[in-house]
């Protein structure tokens, strides 16, 4: 049978397309094709499982817009399918004037993107937070913490409810578009359908490049170390707490993060991966790190960010320095408290002259759409970037539904 839509990819991106695209077309068939053995396996399951208010992104942008009603979303969502989820809020902690500054800066922003917060100062910040300590903060209460893995699980249930198909195990080999129809092999297996949206992550450019389309980046994997605290720890904050971060860095800096499970976990910080999809440290994969090396725009971004990276690096591989910056907002953490946890691994896009892509990126043709970057906070923003995707295909579709639209 030729499907109306096939989607590549079980990671929340894939599952809120398939399930905004199940909803606006209840007759249309659908297929996901996920090559691991269960969803949300990488980045989805891989993440801080933070429920984020939006406050760092540029007012009047689409990661803004998709953050804040991201957020409502994913609340949403969880209360409709009885996941756990908990608004505990977030404190953006200043350690420093510097700090400090940018943290004034924050205030204004968050207050242009229509973000409750409020400003503490160290004495607020102290009675709220004993364990914590700085010249001042903002307090973000809508900031929420879930499984992203389970809401991703919970999508997945919503799109076999409408009749929708997913297939584990299906690592997607080829893509061959015609004029009619998209043409998917997945080893030995054969699909067809009408439309095609990879949702690969990690995987987004080697789809891309493998259904022919011409993209001028490639993903680069930054390794996002954690650690965990004792159980005996896990009372020591009962907000998220964040240092503020730096606007040259792209990443958000080590947090301590309660986890919905109980537990709190510190980091990540951000250093080179050597496997695209190796957890344990030192992981290599011959090919992930031979794809790096021929790649113009990697050797741009490493000469950029030299010292920063050479300081991750250290850090990464000396937990005393890792410890160093956690200290600066917790003094009371020591060594034995970093427990192992295991990693992240962010897929980020970097064009051929050395720009890391902070936005989301899509690239269509006649008959399919790539989404070749979906950075943080993709897992909170996932409901309505499926629906922006959705909008798009299904404007494009000649299944018959779609003038009901
Ligand atoms: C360390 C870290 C912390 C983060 N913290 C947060 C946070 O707290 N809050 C937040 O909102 N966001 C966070 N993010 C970002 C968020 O997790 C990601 O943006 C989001 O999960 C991206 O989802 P995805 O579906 O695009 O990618 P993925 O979850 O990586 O899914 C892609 C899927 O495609 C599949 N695939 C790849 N190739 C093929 C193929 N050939 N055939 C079939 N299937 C294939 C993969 O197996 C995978 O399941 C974090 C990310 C990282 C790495």
């Amino acid at each position: 049978m030729t499907y109306d839509f096939c989607i590549i990819g079980g990671g929340i991106v894939g599952l809120a397309t398939a399930m905004n695209i199940a909803e606006r077309q209840p007759g249309a068939s659908l297929i996901v094709l996920e090559k691991e053995s269960s969803l949300g396996q990488h980045q989805t399951g891989h993440n801080s499982g933070v429920i984020h208010s939006g406050i760092y992104y540029a007012p009047g942008s689409l990661k803004a817009d998709l953050c804040r009603r991201g957020a409502e979303s994913t609340k949403n969502f969880c209360r409709q399918h009885g996941i756990p989820f908990e608004t505990c809020g977030k404190l953006l902690v200043a350690t420093n004037a510097i700090e400090k500054q940018r943290m004034d800066a924050l205030f204004e922003r968050s207050i242009k993107n229509g973000i409750k917060v409020e400003r503490l100062d160290a004495a607020e910040l102290r009675r709220r937070e004993p364990e914590i300590v700085g010249v001042g903060a903002l307090f973000v209460e809508s900031t929420g913490i879930v499984d992203y893995r389970r809401v991703a699980n919970a999508m997945a249930d919503v799109i076999r409810k409408q009749g929708g198909t997913i297939e584990l195990g299906a690592a997607v080999t080829s893509i061959d578009e015609s004029s009619t129809e998209v043409a998917i092999a997945a080893g030995e297996r054969r699909f067809t359908a009408k439309r095609l949206i990879a949702c690969a992550g990690l995987q987004s450019d080697r789809i891309a490049k493998l259904a022919g389309v011409k993209i001028d980046h490639e993903i680069v994997p930054f390794r996002g170390e954690y650690y965990q605290l004792p159980a005996a720890r896990n009372g020591i904050v009962q907000h998220l707490i964040y240092p503020i971060p730096d606007p040259e860095l792209p990443f958000l800096g080590i947090h301590l993060t309660r986890m919905i499970d109980g537990g709190v976990t510190v980091g990540p910080n951000a250093v080179l991966g050597l496997a695209r999809e190796g957890y344990p440290k030192l992981s290599i994969n011959v090919r992930d790190v031979a794809d790096f090396i021929r790649f113009p725009g990697f050797w741009k971004v490493i000469r950029k960010n030299l010292k920063s990276g050479i300081y991750e690096m250290r850090n990464s591989l000396w937990k005393t320095g890792y410890l160093a910056e956690c200290r600066k907002y917790c003094p009371s953490l020591s060594v034995e408290d970093l427990l192992p946890y295991e990693a992240g691994i962010r897929a980020q896009a970097v064009q051929k002259d050395g720009t890391l892509i902070h936005d989301f990126l899509f690239v269509e043709t006649e008959r399919m759409l790539h989404v070749c970057n979906a950075p943080s906070p993709a897992a909170t923003s996932a409901i309505p970037i499926g629906g922006v995707i959705a909008a798009k295909i299904t404007k494009q579709n000649d299944f018959e539904s779609a003038a009901k639209l």
